[in-house]
């Protein structure tokens, strides 16, 4: 048995190693990156996505796009988890996010190339991270929960770019009432704020500028009965889970009838039983039941000669939010409802009667509902606003903002560069790697502007050196200039996480140095070549960007 090779893995795996592995794993998640840096700033353009079943999505927003395609590259989907995070966390920053992490591997290859360890790179992107969030913290400026012009503007740089712009004032506007809507002091003079009580509803039909906040909830749903009341004032509202039907037995029963009247009388058991539950809706004194399950025929025309208005099939997140406004218990069992079930408001048809508003007695929550002309436009609107409920209510709770536009990237960019002096080894040179990668944030937004990016980043660069912390990119005009006195204000928070997850994503990269696979490594994906976005190298060969195809050329 001697001088035998030992065989551990199978005919098909495949093992790629060092330096092939770091560059494999490298390329894969350049792609990502460069596949959403042209949608970063106002000026980023947006990107068509097409599914495999044709459904076609036009957005700007980097966690979409990056959720959207179909990626099948294990380091690839590393990055995208970047994306993801950075949403559940922040509701902004995605594509900032995903264009550092990128733009930090890109440079840390040259750094290996140099011959540094991947682990003092690893050590050193971490040591500038942590200093990047603290100087982060230092360039903040606090402001006031009941300072909405500010608040408008943090609101209104989150939707630039975005389908919501055109419309940026009037929606600003109705985010920050809405966010003021529900955020409540705490004993300690905190504010909290709680999005669980904003409902976004949308309509096609009508201009964005025609979106409104309403107080309490929108149902879009029609009255199961024409002849039931369509406005109750003061009313006692039902929420149910379950249907109004008749219930099916558990175990497959055949019914043998042997003559007509038996078929009379199971019948008249059906009917005995739809206006048995009715009877019990009626006696907890509701006269408007909402339900999330079907309303037999039958039940309905009990119901509506009770005079109760009810609605079928709603959805289980308007339920939910209808328990909110009403502060209501949802039932989900009629033989035990109660009046103290039931919660108090008002109902009432829209003009168009294709809505229904329903508005609390005592409990609080909005909608925002939200117009535009087609499904892709309300659609595009809907993911804008997301993010800025998002940002307006982490800015509300953290009081922190910073200018935007590139101006805190540069100089925390510089404060790095400073602070480098003091670490030793090649640390050192991983954290100014770590600032210049910051520096891809202006430098992207000059270039999706059409402008020069070396020379707008060398004008950023001498205006932060004599000084002016605030110094950012107006990317309509291309002048350097104070963007926070602009109104180019963006959360401190989102900031902070987004470079935490770039640099962690980063480093989990970098710290790989075998790839063992049980299937082929060699083999291209069925993407387009090169991958999104034309990355040098491509995919590296490794699996690729499949369900790509009728991409090609919208990148
Ligand atoms: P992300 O997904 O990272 O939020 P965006 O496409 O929303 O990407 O772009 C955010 C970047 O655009 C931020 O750096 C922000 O400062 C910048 N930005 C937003 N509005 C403006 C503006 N009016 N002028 C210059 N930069 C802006
Ligand atoms: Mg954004």
């Amino acid at each position: 048995m001697q001088g035998q090779p030992m065989i551990i893995m199978g005919d098909d795996s495949q093992r790629v190693k060092d330096e092939d592995a770091q560059s494999h794993n490298i390329d894969a998640a350049r792609a990502v990156a460069d596949s959403v840096r042209s949608t970063l700033g106002p000026k980023g353009m947006d990107k068509m996505l097409v599914s495999s079943m044709g459904d076609v999505t036009v957005t700007n927003d980097g966690v979409t796009i990056l959720t959207e395609m179909d990626i099948n590259n294990p380091t690839a989907e590393m990055i995208v988890e970047v994306a993801e995070t950075q949403e559940d966390e922040a509701g902004d920053g995605t594509t900032t996010a995903v264009a550092v992490a990128g733009e930090l591997l890109k440079n840390a290859e040259e750094l290996i190339e140099q011959d540094i360890h991947p682990t003092a790179i690893i050590r050193g992107f971490h040591l500038a991270s942590e200093k990047a969030r603290e100087e982060i913290g230092n360039v903040s400026e606090e402001i006031d929960a009941d300072d909405t012009d500010r608040i408008k503007k943090v609101a209104e740089t989150s939707m630039t770019g975005k389908g919501a712009e055109l419309n940026k004032e009037q929606l600003a506007q109705l985010i920050v009432d809405a966010v003021q809507n529900v955020t409540v002091e705490n004993d300690a003079g905190e504010s909290i704020v709680d999005l669980e009580f904003v409902n976004i509803e949308t309509q096609t039909g009508e201009s964005a500028s025609d979106s409104e906040l309403l107080d309490g909830a929108v149902i879009s749903k029609d009255p199961v009965h024409d002849t039931m009341p369509t406005d109750v004032e003061d009313a006692s509202v039902l929420l149910l889970s379950e249907a109004v039907e008749v219930e099916e037995a558990n175990v497959d029963s055949q019914v043998s009838l042997s003559d007509p009247d038996q078929l009379q009388q199971f019948l008249d058991q059906e009917d005995e039983q739809l206006k048995q539950k009715v009877e019990q809706i009626k006696e907890t004194g509701a006269d408007v039941v909402f339900c999330q399950k079907g309303i037999d025929d039958l039940a309905q025309h009990y119901l509506a000669k009770e005079g109760i208005l009810a609605v079928r099939r709603a959805k289980k997140s308007d339920i939910e939010f209808l328990k909110e406004v009403l502060g209501a218990s949802i039932v989900s069992d009629l033989n035990s409802a109660t009046s103290a079930d039931l919660g108090t408001g008002s109902v009432t048809r829209d003009e168009d009667e294709e809505l229904f508003y329903v508005e609390g007695d005592q409990s609080h929550g909005v909608t925002l509902l939200l117009r535009g002309s087609t499904d892709h436009i309300v659609d595009e609107l809907e993911r804008g606003i997301t993010d800025a409920l998002e940002v307006v209510a982490q800015t509300v709770s953290d009081g922190r903002v910073l200018a935007g536009g590139g101006a805190v990237e540069v100089e925390v960019a510089a404060r790095l560069r400073e602070y480098a002096d003091s670490v030793s080894g090649r640390e050192q040179l991983a954290v100014e790697t770590f600032a210049d990668s910051l520096e891809l944030v202006p430098r992207v937004l000059a270039e999706n502007a059409g402008l020069d990016s070396i020379d707008t980043l060398v004008d950023l660069r001498s205006a932060h050196e004599s000084g002016d912390e605030q110094a950012g990119l107006n990317v309509f005009d291309g002048e350097v200039e104070n963007t926070f006195e602009a109104g180019v204000v963006e959360p401190a928070h989102a900031k902070e996480q987004a470079l935490s997850s770039a640099t962690e994503a980063a480093n989990l990269v970098l710290k790989i140095d075998d790839i063992i696979s049980a299937g082929d490594l060699t083999t291209e994906g069925d993407g387009d070549e090169g991958g999104p976005g034309g990355a040098p190298g491509g995919m590296g060969g490794m699996g690729g960007m499949g369900g790509m195809g009728g991409m090609g050329g919208m990148m």
